[in-house]
């Protein structure tokens, strides 16, 4: 694992119990997808971090070949064929306090690997999954990519009550995304997402894929959707680093469309995983 610029093994990697992280939330991360000991679409993944950071009011704690660099070493050190990366920044360790410390009080920056065999090859991908719908509880700042993943593990765990996979969440009556990745509706040729801005995050497979589907001549229409919508949908499906393009097929326990996982999802899965093979860096 990295921690605050030392390659440690695990159980020698420790971070302060008054870190920022740890007391408020006060921290940002990234998941970074590797397929054959490379990483996908690492640019998007460190301006999207530079971005949260930024937002509130943080420095990058490196530049992004430096952070790269990290990357790549804990991936050779660790040899992970196919996996995550997991990044974290902190505001970092300080007397427990609601405002900020210092400026120039160290960041905490800590890196580490998941091997996860099968991740591109996932069984799921060809059944589908289920989802259950419940309301979005969360913060209004969802673009920011923090590490508040209460509601969202509640999310799942409301999932896995009923037997399903994962949450879509609601609010105001429409689908904002999943607890862990973004939501898609498929109706007639027409792709439907909802559309960026504070109420979720700015997917960096959602950007990819919504690319590609456009490039494949397909329509796309960036704007929210009802769950009666869903419901009515011909297919479903969501994207994440770690999913990349996952078929949904039961939405609070109704099938959508025949029940099985979707042409157009299908397509873009291979599409996705295709081009993210060759880019991967
Ligand atoms: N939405 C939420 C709430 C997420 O937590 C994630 C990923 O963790 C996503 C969407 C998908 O983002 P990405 O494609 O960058 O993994």
């Amino acid at each position: 694992m990295y921690v605050n610029g030392d390659y440690l093994p695990e159980d020698r990697a420790t971070v302060s119990v008054f870190d920022r992280g740890f007391l408020f939330a006060d921290a940002v991360y990234e998941v970074t997808s590797v397929l054959d000991g490379r990483l996908l679409d690492f640019a998007g993944h460190a301006a999207r971090l530079e971005r949260s950071l930024n937002e509130l009011g943080m420095p990058m704690p490196m530049d992004r070949d430096a952070l790269l660099d990290v990357h790549r070493r804990l991936v050779d050190e660790n040899g992970i064929d196919e996996g995550l990366v997991y990044l974290q920044v902190t505001r970092g360790a300080a007397d427990r306090d609601f405002a900020y410390p210092d400026a120039d009080t160290p960041q905490t920056v800590v890196l580490f690997t998941q091997a996860k065999p099968g991740l591109a090859d996932n069984p799921k991908a060809r059944e589908g999954i289920a989802v259950v719908t419940i309301p979005d509880q969360r913060w209004g700042r969802r673009d920011i990519k923090t590490v508040q993943l209460l509601y969202p593990s509640m999310g799942k765990m409301a999932a896995k009550a009923e037997g399903a996979d994962d949450a879509w969440m609601v609010e105001d009556g429409a689908v904002t995304e999943g607890t862990s990745n973004n939501a898609y509706i498929v109706r007639g040729d027409t792709i439907i997402t909802r559309q960026l801005g504070h109420k979720i995050l700015h997917g960096i497979t959602r950007k990819a894929v919504l690319r590609l589907a456009r490039e494949a001549q397909m329509k796309v229409e960036e704007r929210a959707f009802t769950v009666d919508e869903a419901r009515g949908a011909d297919e479903a499906f969501v994207t994440s680093a770690s999913s990349f393009v996952m078929p949904v097929v039961r939405i609070d326990g109704q099938p959508i469309g025949d029940g099985r996982p979707g042409r157009v999802a299908t397509r873009l899965r291979e599409i996705y995983l295709d081009e993210a093979r060759h880019t991967a860096i």
